[in-house]
């Protein structure tokens, strides 16, 4: 059994590091437990512009200055998966390395992938969730990128710079994401937008991803597309 904490956070994201800097300048003793990557989703944004005090900053390097930021403050940060959680008088906390005992606890876990649900999304190669990770290996391909919200949005622009075409699908008739990103977006050469319109299955050859079939929610038309890359949003 270690060390009994004050708090223990659950993600080491930007909300439960915000949390660990809060608590620290509060004088707490902080356990921070994060299962993979510290910074969450936003590490993974090739560039942040609306953090105030940054006119633009990659995601990993705002996710570094958190980190570093809470750490410098005295909070306990390591990288362990939470499992469970009894509660209690005194919380415990059991994780893949240990079992840790706090007298509150934040769960700043974030969020879960949303998958299209269609058959050989999480089989086939040539889908992905994360444009920063995958993007290098579609240079001068044609992809395409499913979604409407400014995390589409910045995917399909950060793809664009060297991607032979992008293709963005989404199912509304607009955009969700910043405007500035769409504007954006839409002076792209190499950038076709699509509304009104699903996914509503994949094309592929010997496991890899070759396309993905299109029907537009106004007219029910469906066709194909041709890509090596979909990237969903
Ligand atoms: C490509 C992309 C670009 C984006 N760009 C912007 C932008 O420009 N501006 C903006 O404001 N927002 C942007 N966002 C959104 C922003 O990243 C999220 O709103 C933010 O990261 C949410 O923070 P969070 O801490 O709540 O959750 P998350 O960032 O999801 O962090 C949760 C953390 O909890 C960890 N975790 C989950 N379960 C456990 C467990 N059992 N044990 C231990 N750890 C666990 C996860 O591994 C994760 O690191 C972008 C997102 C993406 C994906």
């Amino acid at each position: 059994m270690s060390q009994h904490y004050d708090l223990i956070i659950v993600g080491g994201g930007p909300a439960g590091l915000t949390a660990a800097i809060y608590a620290r300048r509060a004088g707490r003793s902080v356990l921070l437990l994060e299962k993979e990557s510290f910074g969450g989703q936003i590490a993974t944004a090739p560039k942040v512009e609306n953090f105030p005090g940054f006119s633009a900053i990659s995601g990993a390097e705002l996710a570094d200055r958190m980190y570093t930021q809470a750490e410098d403050l005295g909070a306990c940060i390591e990288l362990e998966e939470v499992l469970s959680v009894q509660p209690g008088p005194e919380i415990t906390v059991t994780t893949d390395y240990g079992v840790h005992t706090c007298t509150a606890l934040i769960l700043a876990t974030g969020m879960k992938r949303r998958t299209l649900g269609l058959p050989g999304e999480e089989r086939l190669s040539g889908v992905s969730y994360c444009a920063v990770c995958d993007g290098a290996f579609y240079a001068g391909r044609d992809v395409a990128v499913v979604g409407g919200g400014s995390a589409a949005l910045q995917d399909a622009l950060f793809l664009a710079d060297t991607c032979r075409k992008v293709t963005v699908i989404h199912r509304r008739s607009q955009f969700r994401g910043d405007p500035v990103l769409e504007e954006a977006l839409r002076a792209r050469a190499n950038v076709d937008v699509v509304l009104d319109t699903v996914v509503t299955g994949l094309r592929e050859s010997g496991g890899a991803l070759t396309g993905v079939c299109l029907q537009s929610t106004v007219t029910g038309e469906t066709r194909e597309l041709a890509v090596d890359g979909l990237f969903e949003a």
